[in-house]
């Protein structure tokens, strides 16, 4: 650990300093490889990534912060009850962050499971011992159609429920029965389709039907994770491992207490339960508080000029390269990659006629080079997300990117 801080500190001293420009790549290069940038992976035969893509699952999410790593290595030392720590973590974060009751999780799609069997069995548990046969219980989910690509509803249809599709406000009225155990919303498709998230909402409670929102990565702004409860979701699902920069293997589940206490009768480590496989063990529990204590205590305006400021840097390094153009900006709602998360961004272009050389070919350069670098490209643009850049490494990235620009117009 001391060796990634000095790796840190040192890229953080270079950063910002435009004087020796044509030395540093190879310095950072060789510092950066030198310090012992993810050993434990190189030993496997892993090359670690420069992670200037998002928070994908794919690439493993977030990285914790040390606060979380310490939480979870002092967790791991003893014994305790596992449910009376699911419920003391659950209350502390339910506190925190301002909301009814708090369940943590195996990911966002661990709280997709849990809404939903918490809707459909409630608090009985000979109904929770019976699912997914839902023979005699409520078994339909209303689901806006246009939400469909790009939701992650299997977890809700492996309670055995059915997705009943709807495509406008007076469908999902109409769609409501006795039958009907829950509506389920994503918060990022907003944009898809023609229902609106309010109006969504005020149809489940003019109903007296549970909604539940997926808001997976919805952070920032912070203001979401007590936010959405507070607009009226019964239950609303967070990831661990992106936005709120914990692990990966983590999510919650906030929202009514009733609705929390049927969701953890179906979780583990109940024998007979659907949510035995969502084990979430006594570290990732105290590293999720951890995780939860830390985001709320961030100072998140500075976070974001600190990315803003990567993006730029980025920008600087390229700026002279023939027929450039650069931007950096804050997606709005469903623009940009992953579907617009309001973090500073930067839109990469060239004129790719003269300058021989695509956009997802230079991101394979990057992929490729050492370090391994992660960028979004398209057939438009390519796009780097600040948030998971650690100091430094947007110097890395620029150089980097430069070069490989640089190259194709000496080729071109
Ligand atoms: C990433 C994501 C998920 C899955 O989250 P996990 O924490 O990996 O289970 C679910 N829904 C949406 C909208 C997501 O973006």
């Amino acid at each position: 650990m001391k060796m990634s801080w000095s790796r840190r500190n040192l890229l953080a001293g270079v950063a910002g300093s435009w004087l020796m420009e044509a030395l540093l790549p190879r310095h950072l290069y060789a510092s950066y490889l030198a310090d012992g940038h993810g050993e434990i992976y190189r030993q496997i035969g892993i090359r670690p990534i420069i992670n200037a893509a998002g928070t994908y699952t794919l690439l493993t999410g977030a990285v914790i912060s040390d606060k979380v790593r310490e939480a979870m290595s002092e967790a791991s030392r003893c014994f305790v009850h596992l449910p009376q720590l699911q419920t003391v973590v659950g209350a502390r974060i339910a506190k925190m962050i301002g909301v009814e009751a708090a369940l943590v999780t195996s990911g966002a799609t661990g709280s997709i499971l849990l809404a939903t069997a918490a809707c459909v069995t409630g608090k009985d548990r000979q109904k929770v011992r019976q699912i997914p046969d839902i023979t005699g219980m409520k078994s339909e989910v209303i689901f806006p159609k246009a939400q469909l690509k790009g939701s992650y509803n299997h977890a809700a249809r492996s309670v055995g429920v059915r997705l009943v599709e709807v495509e406008t406000i007076e469908e999902v009225k109409s769609a409501i029965s006795p039958k009907t155990a829950m509506l389920f919303w994503t918060n990022i498709l907003e944009v898809q389709g023609k229902i609106t998230r309010k109006e969504f909402l005020a149809a489940g409670k003019a109903a007296s039907v549970p909604v539940f929102n997926d808001a997976a990565a919805e952070l920032p702004p912070v203001e979401n994770l007590a936010g959405l409860v507070r607009e009226g979701f019964d239950l609303v699902g967070f990831s661990g491992g992106k936005g709120l920069r914990g692990l990966q293997s983590t999510g919650l589940l906030l929202g009514r207490k009733d609705l929390i206490e049927a969701a953890q009768l179906n979780n583990n480590p109940n024998d007979d339960a659907i949510g035995r496989p969502c084990k979430v063990g006594k570290e990732e529990l105290m590293g999720t508080l951890a995780a939860v204590e830390v985001y709320l205590s961030r100072d998140h305006e500075a976070d974001l000029s600190l990315w803003k400021g990567f993006m730029e840097s980025i920008a600087h390094d390229v700026k002279d390269v023939d027929t450039i153009k650069t931007n950096v900006y804050i997606p709005s709602p469903g623009g940009g990659p992953g579907g617009g998360h309001p973090i500073p961004y930067l839109k990469v272009q060239w004129d790719q006629s003269k300058l021989k050389l695509t956009y997802q070919d230079c991101a394979r350069q990057l992929r490729e080079g050492e370090p391994s670098i992660e960028v979004n490209a398209s057939r438009e643009a390519m796009d780097l997300a600040s948030y998971n850049l650690f100091p430094g490494e947007e110097r890395i990235v620029g150089l980097r990117l430069r070069e490989i620009l640089r190259d194709a117009v000496k080729k071109s």
